[in-house]
This record gives C-alpha cells, structure tokens and sequence, in this order.
C-alpha cells in the first residue's frame, strides 16, 4: 500500500527540528519502522521532520569513562565505530544482531529506542549497562535511566514534543566479560529472546553481574533475580544453570505465533545461561 501524503521537512538545525515537532511534527529517523507502519496506514503522520540528516545528532565520542551515542548514529555505526568495538562490546555485538544490512545501514540507535518494540534487540543490553537516555524538547533537556524509560510494548518515558538526543553507556571496565545471545524469529530478525550479560569475575566466584532481557514480554527488563543468584557465588557450571532458572520469574510472557509463552520462558532461562556462559569466558 502507499502512505497517505504528508508533508516533510529536512531542518538544518535541531533547534529548528524541535520547534516542528513542538507544533505537532514527527519525528523521522531511519524509516525502517515507521514507513512500513505508514504504508499499511496504522500510522498517518501529517508532518515528518528528518533528524536523521542533522549532524547534531550523529556521532559516537567518548567524555569522562562514558560513550555518548547521538540518535543519528546507525545500528551499522555502531556495530562497527572502534569506540564502541574497543569500549563498549556489549552494544557493538547487539547491533550486529538486528535485522538485515539494509535496515542496520538506515535505522537509528534513538529510533530504535522511541519506537520500543518489545522485540527490539538494544533494549536488553541497555538495560545491562545501566544505560542514560537523553531527552529534549524545545523547552529542555533531561536523563533517565534505561529503567525508566521503557515503561509497556511501544510506550517509553517520552513526552509530547520530546526526541531523544543520545544514549550514553559506560566504557566496560577491562576486567567485564559480556555476550548477546538471541533466538531470533528467522524473517526480520527480531528477537523472540534476547539476552545480554555482563560478567565480572571476583577470584573463583561470580562479582557483580548485570542482565537485561528483551522480547520476553512487553517491555525490556533487568532480570535481578537471576543476577542475584550469581553474585558471590563460584563461576560453575552448576549455578550458571541455577541462577538462569530465575530468567523469567515473575513475567507475564508474549505468547505470539512465533512461540507460546511456556516456550517463550523456557527460550528465556536457556539464553540466560548461553549469555552467562559466553560472558564468563570472555571475562578476566
Ligand atoms: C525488515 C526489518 C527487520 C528488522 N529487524 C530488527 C531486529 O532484528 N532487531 C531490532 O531491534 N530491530 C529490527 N528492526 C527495526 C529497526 O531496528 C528500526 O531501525 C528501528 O526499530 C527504528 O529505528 P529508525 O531509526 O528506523 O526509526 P523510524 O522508523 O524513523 O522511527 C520509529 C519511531 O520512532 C520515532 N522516532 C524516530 N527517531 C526518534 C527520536 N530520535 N526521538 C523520538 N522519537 C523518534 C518515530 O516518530 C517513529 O514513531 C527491523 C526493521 C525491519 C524493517
């Protein structure tokens, strides 16, 4: 199908993007997600505004022990920059896992994340890395944690005629092992589990440890009991599979033509320990 007509404009600035989209303006960034939705007309935007263009949102740099990623910056940018490859693993290999070339050439790190689909891949390692989320609107700016700001399935912390600016993550530590592993579904690559793992060793027992989960249910989470199951204990195989068991505890699983939610659950406990597993032995 084709998309309603709908006006576009291409700022030079953001100032200017955020006054377009102040007076009821869409964003526009990638496309990979939102033409698609415009074409089957479950969305029909009247003004997009392109932040996909503007420089002031496309960069990856480094400032004080934290990557700072502009919502411009493609799934294949970060895939591939050296800051993140070099500094931040965790965030280089998800994004290697989204999707198909095509769509990691045009899609953005701050689409991905306005959009929060619960299949989306970033989410799960956001949530591992305690990542910041930059928010701005005409009238400001502020910071919310990664926690905060995925609430349901397509609803985050976003405001009327707010974008998100950038993501910020730390630089991992030398010390950090950390793995992604997702069963995907095998036509668009989204997740039907995906789990990322940040592992510390403290001697022969696990130190701190950090999950997050995607495509489980609604919405991204940290799985605390599964971390907690971890920490202080000795890196063995034997709790490796004890702590995972905890994955999904306490979560109402999707249940899709994809997978039931018994299965779903069950995908999730066995990619927790993949990622463990891989984490740990990348770890120091
Ligand atoms: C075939 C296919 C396979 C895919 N497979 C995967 C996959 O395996 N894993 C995965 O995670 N994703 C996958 N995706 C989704 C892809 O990652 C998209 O790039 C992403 O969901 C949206 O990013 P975008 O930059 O294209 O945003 P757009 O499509 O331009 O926008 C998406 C939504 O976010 C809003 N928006 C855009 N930018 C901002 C911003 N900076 N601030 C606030 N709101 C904004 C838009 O208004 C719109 O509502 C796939 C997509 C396709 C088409």
């Amino acid at each position: 199908m084709i998309a309603n007509s709908f006006e576009y404009s291409s700022p030079a600035t953001l100032a200017e993007a955020l006054g377009l989209i102040a007076d009821g303006a869409k964003p526009l960034s990638g496309g990979m997600s939102l033409i698609p939705m415009m074409k089957l007309r479950l969305a029909s935007p009247e003004h997009l505004v392109d932040l996909a263009r503007l420089p002031e949102l496309n960069y990856i740099r480094e400032e004080h022990g934290e990557l700072h990623i502009g919502a411009a910056a493609t799934h294949h940018d970060v895939e591939n920059a050296p800051l993140t490859r070099g500094k931040c693993p965790l965030l280089a290999e998800t994004a290697a896992h989204i999707g198909d070339i095509q769509v990691r050439n045009r899609g953005t790190i701050g689409g991905s994340v306005a959009h929060a689909d619960p299949a989306a891949d970033y989410p799960a390692a956001l949530q591992a890395l305690e990542a910041k989320i930059v928010l701005r609107s005409a009238s400001g700016e502020r910071t919310v944690s990664t926690a905060d700001f995925f609430i349901d399935t397509f609803t985050t912390a976003l405001e009327p005629g707010e974008i998100v600016v950038e993501v910020i993550v730390p630089v991992e530590p030398g010390l950090t092992g950390t793995s992604y592993q997702k069963c995907l579904q095998p036509a668009s690559g989204f997740a039907i589990v995906g789990v990322a793992a940040r592992v510390r060793r403290d001697g022969d027992n696990f130190g701190p440890v950090q999950i997050g989960i995607t495509g489980l249910t609604g919405t991204s989470y940290r799985a605390t009991a599964v971390e907690n199951a971890l920490t202080g204990k000795p890196a063995t195989e034997e709790t490796i599979r004890a702590a995972a068991a905890h994955a999904a505890d306490g979560v109402d699983a999707n249940s899709d033509l994809h997978a039931s939610a018994e299965y779903r659950a069950s995908l999730a406990v066995s990619y927790t320990a993949r990622a463990i597993r891989s984490a740990l032995s990348r770890s120091a």
